[in-house]
């Protein structure tokens, strides 16, 4: 059709993405057929428990059938907040999450599924009532269906980001904080939050092994969020050095590509079943 006349043509000039962008207008009618024609997927990475050895669960990261490659996830989330998409976006991603979860529990797994929430949906008048009607179908999925927040994202309405928080977490859907220590924390904000998970945020776990600032940081985190009672994710787990490190400061999970990239669902139980004996993954 003729956005991909448009789009051919920006090719030779490649103007950043604003929201007024010729282009920009083709993502949004694009998306928004990608939405109601479900050429979108979810990606599921494996969360490893570093005491057990064993995944407990996954997380849910978006992607665009046949264009993996040319649009991130982080693009089309900016595109569907940008023009409203994010409602019915994440409607079909929870929905989507439920069925895979339904898919892993068919297999005799019990592994929760994390996905990310948009600010945006906070806001939505309806959204905990969503939450609550899709739990009440599936009743089996409560708490196994983990919903992750950033802390930067809360901080643009935190009053009402609470309010919406703690309606979720009283439909029993549990609360991840997603990208810790990347931004301006105010853990006096985070405190008051109903989360039971804090993740720390790759950019302090990508250099661990040859930082000392970094561990430094990254211990005091996780004696930190344990003394306050939650449990401590790392992200952006590459190398087994760094699994290592990460186990002996007592890090309560990890996620990276070191186990895996992000999968779709048939690759993720092909991965799940070559792991017979878990020295590839075993410390020691
Ligand atoms: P996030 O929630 O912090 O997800 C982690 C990102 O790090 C993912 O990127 C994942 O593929 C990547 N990652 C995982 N392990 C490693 C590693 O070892 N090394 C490196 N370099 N990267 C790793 P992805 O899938 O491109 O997603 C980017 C962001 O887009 C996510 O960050 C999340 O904020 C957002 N996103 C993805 N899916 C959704 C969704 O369904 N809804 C919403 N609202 N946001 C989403
Ligand atoms: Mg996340
Ligand atoms: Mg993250
Ligand atoms: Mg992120």
């Amino acid at each position: 059709g003729s956005g991909r006349a448009i789009e051919r043509g920006l090719a030779f000039y490649k103007p950043s993405r604003d929201s007024y962008s010729a282009d920009r207008l083709t993502l949004v009618s694009e998306l928004r057929h990608a939405i109601d024609n479900n050429e979108l997927a979810l990606y599921l990475q494996p969360k490893l428990a570093l005491a057990t050895r064993e995944i407990i669960g996954f997380e849910a990261l978006l992607r665009w059938r046949g264009r993996e490659q040319s649009v991130f996830a982080d693009e089309i989330i900016a595109v569907a907040e940008q023009s409203g998409l994010i409602k019915p976006l994440t409607r079909w991603v929870i929905s989507e999450a439920l069925k895979l979860r339904e898919q892993l529990v068919e297999l005799g797994s019990s592994a929760s599924i994390a996905v990310n929430i948009s600010p945006n949906n906070l806001r939505e008048p309806d959204f905990a009532l969503f939450v609550r009607q899709q739990m009440k179908q599936h009743p089996s999925h409560l708490g196994s269906i983990i919903f992750e927040v950033t802390e930067t994202s809360m901080m643009q309405d935190p009053a009402n980001s609470l309010k919406a928080l703690n309606s979720l977490n009283q439909a029993g859907i549990p609360l991840s904080i997603d990208d810790f220590g990347s931004g301006y924390s105010s853990l006096s904000y985070i405190k008051q939050l109903p989360a039971k998970e804090i993740k720390i945020d790759r950019s302090l776990i990508t250099d661990l092994s040859d930082r000392k600032e970094d561990r430094v940081i990254v211990q005091t985190t996780i004696n930190m969020c344990h003394s306050l009672g939650y449990t401590v994710v790392a992200e952006g787990v590459e190398d087994e050095a760094t699994l290592n490190l990460l186990a002996e400061m007592g890090c309560d999970q990890i996620q990276g590509y070191f186990l895996t990239r992000p999968l779709p669902y048939e690759e993720i139980i092909e991965w799940l079943a070559d792991q017979p004996c878990r020295s590839r993954i075993s410390a020691s």
